[in-house]
């Protein structure tokens, strides 16, 4: 057989409204052309973020009706420990509200002036919190990772000589090193578990703690199964125990590979730290056994992450964004490949030449793709990450990007094969694309609220 089927079949559905270009059209203007001030029901598919947008399963909104809501010691809360210890192997299970509280709590206690945490590519949360605490982030992903489109198996591995250099500088001032997996920032690019095993070790001979930003962690272990020699046989349990062997700590996103809607956890091996850890829970998120989240979350995200380790779901989850990728190179859109775990990325400068970065290419084609067809992206680029100089001349990143991130479970082939052909549609006629401005904008996080305006 040749089809990858959906490994599940639909119980429960959600209508989608449709709406017509003109509708759009103006629905875009009247939100100052940010895609973040619609209103979702007028988007016909939302690909804005992966992220608590999975559909749960039957087994799942069981667990919610099941959930132990004790304020102590909850029954789900065991359940919830049990299996995150199986996977992980950490000994300290300390449950938040989402991925960011895991993050604030522990860069409160190991981050502050004077530090740095390095990171193949810091995510922007992980990157905000260690700032607030007054420590620096410090990327040190490996050069080709920076390639859109250079093709190899692990494009978000860390620069191994590059972090050796850095430790050897730095050490006194680095509490702890960290390696996402898969990598979100740079194209959600996976880590090898070759990479995995080398910055733990380096991170050892130094004596530093290594924590891996786990949200994605199933999708990267499917990629080492699929591309790394030795793996072909193990199942991603094993790959997955394996590579958190290698960690002293991890913090987790649920809304991601936990499929569900909310949560996220801290998981570490130091007793001393986790006693930290749970001072500040208690004063920020709630008591150690429900942390920032309700029993029937805890349940919720017990049974998502078993589910998350089936490898029929991560076939079908990875080969549908392989599929779009393929669909959108065969006709010329460029991206950046090969595609990783979750999500598609446009390179929006080579999508729209015309497009300088300081008029926005990326929100550009982010507007054309929800006016030609409903389709929500995000833009990352210009927008998101832009600066000012002090003559209020535009410093761009890297590179411009529109990201369409795929919800776990949500869509069917059909919406996909629809995607396609609106992202090929408005390349054809990119000659059409016309530059943005910004025209009010807050002074932080300003791709959330900035209103645009067409030249
Ligand atoms: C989503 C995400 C986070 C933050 O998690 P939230 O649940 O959104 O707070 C941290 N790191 C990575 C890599 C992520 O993708």
């Amino acid at each position: 057989m040749k089809t990858i089927i959906e490994p599940f079949r639909i119980k429960s559905i959600e209508p989608i409204y449709f709406t017509t270009e003109t509708e759009r059209k103006q629905k875009l203007a009247e939100v100052g052309y940010n895609l973040f001030g619609l209103k979702a029901e007028d988007v016909i598919i939302d690909l804005l973020t992966d992220s608590g947008t999975s559909a749960m399963s039957a087994m799942q909104w069981a667990g919610i009706m099941n959930g132990d809501e004790s304020y102590a010691g909850s029954r789900s809360f065991y359940r919830f420990e049990e299996t995150i210890k199986k996977i992980t192997g950490l000994d300290y299970i300390i449950p938040t509200h989402q991925g960011r509280a895991a993050e604030k709590i522990l860069f409160s206690i190991v981050g502050g002036e004077g530090q740095i945490i390095p990171n193949n590519t810091h995510f922007d949360t992980t990157r905000a919190n260690i700032e607030f605490s007054g420590a620096q982030a410090v990327d040190l992903l490996n050069e080709n990772g920076k390639k859109p489109d250079f093709i190899a198996d692990f494009k978000g591995n860390m620069d191994v000589e590059k972090l050796r250099d850095f430790l050897t500088e730095n050490a006194e001032k680095v509490p702890l090193v960290m390696l996402t997996i898969t990598n979100n920032s740079g194209g959600g690019q996976p880590v090898s578990m070759e990479n995995i095993r080398q910055v733990s070790e380096v991170s050892k001979t130094f004596g530093k703690p290594f924590f891996l930003d786990a949200c994605r962690f199933a999708e990267n272990a499917y990629f080492i199964k699929t591309r790394e020699k030795g793996y072909e046989k193990k199942t991603i349990l094993e790959i997955c125990q394996e590579m958190f062997s290698y960690a002293d700590g991890m913090t987790m996103s649920a809304k991601k590979d936990a499929l569900v809607n909310i949560g996220g956890f801290l998981a570490l091996n130091d007793g001393v730290l986790a006693q930290k850890c749970r001072n500040v829970l208690v004063v920020t998120e709630g008591f150690p056994t429900y942390g920032g989240l309700a029993g029937r979350d805890l349940e919720a995200i017990a049974q998502g992450l078993e589910e998350i380790l089936d490898e029929n779901y991560l076939q079908y989850r990875i080969r549908t964004i392989e599929y779009l990728g393929e669909k959108l190179t065969k006709a010329g859109v460029p991206l950046i490949l090969p595609t990783g775990g979750h999500a598609v990325y446009l390179d929006a400068s080579k999508f729209c030449k015309e497009i300088p970065s300081w008029q926005f290419p990326g929100q550009s084609i982010a507007c054309a793709l929800y006016i030609k067809g409903g389709i929500r992206a995000c833009e990352i680029g210009s927008v998101m990450f832009g600066k000012y100089d002090e003559d209020g001349k535009t410093i761009s990143p890297d590179l411009e990007l529109v990201r369409l991130a795929i919800p776990r479970r949500a869509y069917t082939q059909s919406h996909i094969d629809y995607v396609a052909e609106v992202i090929i549609e408005v390349f054809e006629e990119r000659a059409n694309l016309r530059p943005f401005a910004i025209v009010e904008e807050p002074p932080l996080l300003r791709h959330f609220t900035a209103k645009f305006q067409e030249l």
